[in-house]
């Protein structure tokens, strides 16, 4: 459902398996869409579900980074985005656009 994710599920340091992201194949499955309409993403997975996100003040507007970079890294969806996230990178915040992806 989503390529970056299932690139970095294999990568070595996932701890996600790749088959988590992929809902069929889009040459010999012809229930494609309805495939890729069925998958949650946010009902299989709670990104920001860590105590960092979870007393953080800008938790209601964040859209908590990239899961696949998460992924990538070797984190757990759910894990802090230690690359985009202005308390683990100590970034200024104010006037700046953070973390743009939103869940849909
Ligand atoms: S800014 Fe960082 S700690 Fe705060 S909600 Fe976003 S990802 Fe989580």
């Amino acid at each position: 459902m989503c390529p970056y994710l299932v690139f970095a599920a294999r990568t070595p340091a996932s701890r996600h398996a790749d088959t988590e992201f992929i809902v069929g194949n889009v040459l010999t499955d012809p229930d494609i869409a309805q495939r890729l309409d069925d998958y949650r993403f946010h009902d299989r997975y709670q990104v920001g579900a860590n105590i960092t996100c979870g007393t953080c003040s800008l938790n209601d507007r964040c859209g908590k980074g990239c899961p696949a970079a998460v992924v990538a890294a070797g984190g757990r969806i759910g894990d802090v985005d230690a690359e985009l996230c202005p308390v683990t990178t100590g970034a200024p915040v104010t006037g700046r656009r953070i973390l743009p992806l939103m869940p849909a």
